[in-house]
């Protein structure tokens, strides 16, 4: 657990609520879910520092797969020494809750997340963000909690019986492309919350959030994840008022990425969102950041209609910068000449997470949802 985390979007919102950005861990380990966990962070760092030098808590939680890359191997356990550590915090924060896990790991136990749902209805100064890569995970266990009612959390040490959803509890999934968008986003709209919200990073694909498909009754609907109209696919109702998203995450791959984001799935993203007035934040570019000229007197020209390339370079001298391009379907090449004929395709230069940086059309977007 930690106080003052630079985890953009937490202090984000934290600055907003006047609160101390944190995140809090009751549970420790995972395993990979979907192909945005490839380059794991978390994974990385237990299995290269933490299960050395804090090996009681973290020792046997990772392995390494065929690339030799670090990954979680699905081991879970409740990290009791944190449990109550929100209620000792008395200046509200706002916790990232499981940055280095998912609290709805099919492993976890719903007796551990009970408890841990306890200690965040005993601390209403805090806000909590809970984001999963199993939203199916997360509403079935909300599932039955709104069935238990006021017994949900009966015989925890909760002063009062509360029911779901916590007002100071948020609700998150990730979503890398529009497969994880049709996946995870009707998950996430039916699971009843104060406040939903989605991390589109890493960004591995374009993503529409105003096409969102899911059964309904009887019929096949289509809808606007972030304004809530609705109709009917192959038929004439349509409507507004479903659920919707209140705040975007999106961000690029860090830790060595080798697949850049398009840098127009960024924009798309956020011209979705201003244009319904949804928060829109972006995190960061990631590894690779869209090849800037770097002067007002240096132009972009069209090379063969395949891909933009700044005015006085040759494709063989971009060495420099570590090239690769991007399709707008996501495929990536490292040589210009790999891209296939008539595929536009966008240079992006290897610069390195923090040089990188997170300013978009030169401009950093921070927005955070409005609350009281
Ligand atoms: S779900 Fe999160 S913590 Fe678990 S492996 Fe994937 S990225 Fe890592």
């Amino acid at each position: 657990m930690g106080d003052h985390t630079p985890i953009e979007w937490v202090r984000a919102l934290a600055e907003k609520r006047n609160a101390i950005p944190a995140t809090w861990n009751p549970i420790d380990g995972c395993s990979r879910a979907t192909a945005g966990c490839r380059l794991c962070y978390a994974a990385q760092l237990v299995h290269v520092r933490l299960s050395k030098s804090i090996p009681g808590r973290y020792a046997g939680l990772t392995e390494l797969d065929a690339q030799n890359v670090p990954r979680f191997n699905g081991v879970v356990r409740l990290a009791e020494h944190v449990l109550d550590a929100p209620k000792k915090a008395r200046r509200p924060r706002v916790y990232f809750v499981c940055d280095m896990a998912d609290l709805f790991h099919p492993n976890v136990p719903w007796d551990w997340l009970d408890r841990i749902f306890a200690t965040m209805a005993a601390t209403p100064q805090h806000t909590y963000l809970l984001l999963t890569k199993r939203p199916d995970v997360l509403m079935a266990y909300a599932g039955l909690a709104v069935q238990c009612g006021e017994h949900w959390l009966a015989g925890q040490a909760v002063a009062q019986a509360v029911r779901w959803p916590l007002p100071n509890v948020w609700i998150g999934t990730t979503v890398t492309d529009q497969k994880d968008a049709a996946a995870n986003i009707p998950l996430l709209l039916s699971t009843p919350a104060v406040m939903r919200f989605i991390s589109a990073e890493p960004l591995l694909g374009p993503v529409d959030l105003t096409a969102i498909q899911r059964p309904f009754d009887d019929c096949l609907i289509q809808y606007d994840a972030l304004d809530g109209r609705w109709h009917e696919v192959d038929g004439f109702s349509a409507g507004y008022g479903m659920e919707r998203i209140n705040w975007v995450i999106a961000g690029g791959e860090s830790g060595g990425s080798d697949r850049p984001a398009h840098p127009d799935w960024f924009r798309s993203l956020r011209d979705q969102c201003t244009a319904v007035g949804v928060p829109f934040l972006f995190k960061q570019w990631g590894e690779f950041r869209e090849f800037d000229t770097g002067g007002p007197d240096v132009e972009t020209v069209e090379a063969d209609d395949q891909f933009s390339i700044p005015v006085g370079y040759h494709p063989c001298e971009l060495g420099a910068i570590k090239p690769h391009f991007v399709t707008p379907d996501g495929r990536c090449f490292q040589h210009f000449h790999d891209i296939p004929e008539g595929t536009p395709a966008r240079l992006m230069e290897r610069a390195g997470k923090k040089a990188a940086g997170r300013v978009l059309d030169g401009r950093t977007w921070d927005q955070v949802p409005e609350v009281a």
